[in-house]
């Protein structure tokens, strides 16, 4: 074993926690851990929160210490780009013409977001928010102050615009869709959120697109499909991500909306894994292949994935979780819900502090905490359940979560 070389392409937060996980395992043998990026693996929720705001210091967006990789004899290569992968060889080729050889490879090469093409798109002040690099160009932004438009009311142009709001600019967020968040959480919990924006004076154009980006040589002005006219000095556009596939595709590797894995994060190509949002993993609780986007994802799979490498039997099976910190309104959410009957209420959205249940046939498949805390893990329980549930029972207060459930299961 100790003479084997494990190469790991991504340097974000699943690849990294691999490569700490293999050297926690033991493994003995060669660790590469190579990044397009010139930073050390960091984390990428602070970019929308406390680092983009100004109140948290860079090093905390860090995965490990500054000296980890080197410690623990990760061979950490940044500014380093994988551009081919010969699985008949076990060989990835780097951008500079480097090869390395590898007994087992992890893919982990995340998302990239996806880019608006309208006309004007390529003009100065039209953002991303993905990396370090575009977060410090907006806190530069946010720092000068004035008004910035928001394309896209998902996680990142939600989070952007509530961290901007505090920042005392004037924030405009224009979504074809008639609520923030609607295609995750439906109307109740969109609503909820639209309120929470528009009390923190946000003005929300819902319904409309953005038509085209006007300026002389940075936007100043954005015209949306209905013809409105807003002014701005920047522009955000947060409409989603792509998981990077370039590298397995045109490996031979299967890939169907992110790189197609067992439940032990194999790919169809020999000794190659891949965890984080580049996966799509087969899941054995919903007995279905699932693609997770979030950071809880990335941190815990990655390690999985590390255990597979080393041949030890694997079944990741974790539920998705995911957070988000809007102005002073916390929240979790654990589950998979891509259709539910209704949404159960436990307190009053009105008073900030509450739980949501989705329900599909009277079963909990998600459930959502905000303001509240500590229940995260019931609420996976009562999901793990599949238990059909007395709806009076899970919208009262005073009755606690686990009692809901006969037989309290235990995540594996
Ligand atoms: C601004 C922002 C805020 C977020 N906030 C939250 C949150 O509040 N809660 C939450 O749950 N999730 C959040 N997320 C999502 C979370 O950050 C992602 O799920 C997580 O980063 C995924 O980690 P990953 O390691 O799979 O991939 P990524 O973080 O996408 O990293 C992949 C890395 O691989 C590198 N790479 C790709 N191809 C190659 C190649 N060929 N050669 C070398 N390197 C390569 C990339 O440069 C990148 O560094 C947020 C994301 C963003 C962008």
């Amino acid at each position: 074993m100790s003479e084997q070389t494990f190469v790991i392409v991504g340097a974000s937060v699943a690849g990294a926690k691999a490569a700490e996980e293999l050297r926690s395992a033991g493994f003995e043998g060669r660790v590469l851990l190579i990044g397009a990026e010139s930073e050390r693996p960091y984390e990428r929720p602070p970019l929308t929160k406390d680092y983009l705001r100004g109140d948290a210091p860079r090093e905390k967006t860090f995965v490990h210490e500054p000296g980890f990789y080197e410690q623990h004899q990760v061979e950490l290569e940044t500014d380093a780009t994988v551009t081919a992968l010969d699985v008949a060889q076990s060989r990835v080729t780097l951008a500079d013409g480097r090869m390395f050889d590898y007994d087992r490879l992890l893919l982990a090469t995340g998302a990239e977001p996806h880019r608006i093409t309208i006309a004007g798109s390529e003009l100065d002040g039209v953002h991303y928010l993905r990396t370090l690099a575009d977060c410090d160009a907006l806190r530069e932004r946010l720092q000068a102050g004035g008004r910035v438009v928001v394309v896209g009311a998902g996680w990142i142009g939600s989070e952007f615009a509530a961290s901007a709001r505090q920042g005392g600019l004037e924030v405009t967020v224009i979504d074809p869709n008639s609520l923030p968040l609607e295609h995750i959480f439906g109307a109740e919990i969109g609503t909820f959120y639209r309120d929470v924006h528009r009390d923190h004076g946000v003005e929300l154009v819902l319904g409309d697109g953005v038509e085209v980006f006007e300026g002389e040589r940075a936007v100043s002005r954005v015209r949306t499909t209905t013809g409105s006219v807003i002014e701005c000095d920047f522009a955000v556009v947060g409409i989603g991500v792509a998981p990077r596939l370039k590298l397995a595709l045109d490996a031979g590797i299967k890939v169907k909306d992110g790189i197609v894995v067992d439940e032990k994060l194999q790919t169809s190509g020999p000794a190659v894994f891949a965890a984080g949002d580049v996966a799509r993993a087969w899941h054995p609780f919903y007995d279905a292949p699932i693609r997770v986007e979030h950071w809880s994802n990335a941190l815990n799979q990655g390690p999985a994935a590390a255990h597979a490498m080393l041949g030890e039997p694997v079944s990741y099976d974790h539920i998705p979780y995911f957070f988000s910190d809007q102005y002073d309104v916390g929240m979790e959410y654990s589950g998979h819900a891509p259709e539910w009957d209704e949404v159960v209420f436990r307190g009053d959205p009105a008073d900030g502090e509450f739980m949501a249940f989705w329900l599909h046939d009277r079963r909990v498949v998600a459930g959502m905490n905000v303001n509240v805390w500590d229940v995260n893990e019931h609420v996976q329980t009562l999901i793990r359940s599949r238990q059909p549930i007395d709806l009076a029972a899970l919208e009262d207060r005073d009755t606690s979560l686990d009692s809901l459930v006969s037989e309290p299961t235990t995540q594996r």
